[in-house]
């Protein structure tokens, strides 16, 4: 196989399909479109992949996907969630994965790393850089952000030419992602409750007492474990804190959000 010019890091959201028909419009030639499987997709998700994927295909490009412990089974070996801030999940599902991939593919590091970030996403994403030279998470080689600048109608516009309608959430690689707000929690479906619930159940407690569980009852008005989580995403503002007898203010968590821009797009 030959070594890719450009790889495309998708994950067949929003910004990847624009990202893709950006790279096809833009004339790239030697595309890699590649994918993570974090193993914790949403169940639909891989028919998304799939259609992602044969758009790619059509113009020409190649398509591959990862494959990792995931998620699930990563949270067992830590024996706990990864946490905004102790966000091992990118690490090990994504991150070195697509390292060893480009090692394959690409030993001689001449690859240019694309992924779709956009700095108006958020917050967090307001000064991403449109170019990271040696960048760790593509093993040294160079990451290009050429949708950085782009606003949301430009980025509407790429996804309808390329055939697709604009999806209403972000990529749902990973079902729930750690850093699901509470919009993302009130829409998730029984298997993706029941995965987490199950997995909280096999965790137990710390050695201090304390439950495992994926979402910290801290900022979610104390809710805990994911059942008690989903009630609280589900409640109009105050009631949920009403009815569990808290007397803080409804957290207005929206989710604190992926910086590593390998997330979500
Ligand atoms: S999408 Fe969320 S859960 Fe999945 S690897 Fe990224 S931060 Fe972790």
């Amino acid at each position: 196989m030959s070594t890719p010019q450009y790889v495309l890091k998708v994950s067949y959201g929003n910004d990847s399909i624009a990202l893709i028909q950006w790279a096809h419009e833009s004339g790239l030639d030697g595309v890699v479109c590649l994918y993570n499987d974090t193993g914790w997709a949403r169940q639909d998700w891989m028919e998304r992949v799939g259609m992602g994927e044969q758009l790619a295909q059509r113009y020409g490009f190649e398509t591959a996907r990862t494959t990792s412990i995931g998620l699930a089974n990563l949270v067992r070996k830590k024996s706990g969630w990864p946490r905004s801030g102790m966000q091992f999940c990118t690490e090990h599902l994504k991150i070195l994965p697509t390292i060893a991939w480009l090692d394959e593919r690409d030993p001689e590091r001449r690859s240019i790393n694309m992924i779709g970030v956009r700095r108006e996403e958020s917050e967090k994403r307001a000064t991403f850089p449109a170019e990271i030279e040696d960048d760790p998470a593509s093993g040294g080689r160079l990451t290009r952000c050429p949708l950085v600048h782009m606003k949301e109608a430009e980025r509407n516009a790429l996804v309808a030419r390329a055939g697709f309608d604009v999806l209403p959430h972000r990529s749902k690689e990973c079902s729930p992602c750690i850093n699901a707000n509470k919009t993302d929690i009130r829409h998730l479906k029984e298997p993706d409750i029941a995965k987490v619930e199950a997995i909280e159940r096999e965790l137990g407690n710390t050695s201090l007492g304390k439950p495992r569980v994926m979402f910290r009852p801290a900022k979610h008005m104390s809710a805990l474990g994911i059942r008690d989580i989903v009630r609280w995403a589900k409640s109009p503002p105050g009631k949920y804190a009403k009815e569990q007898g808290v007397f803080e203010l409804e957290e207005s968590h929206s989710g604190s959000g992926c910086d590593s821009g390998l997330c979500g797009g």
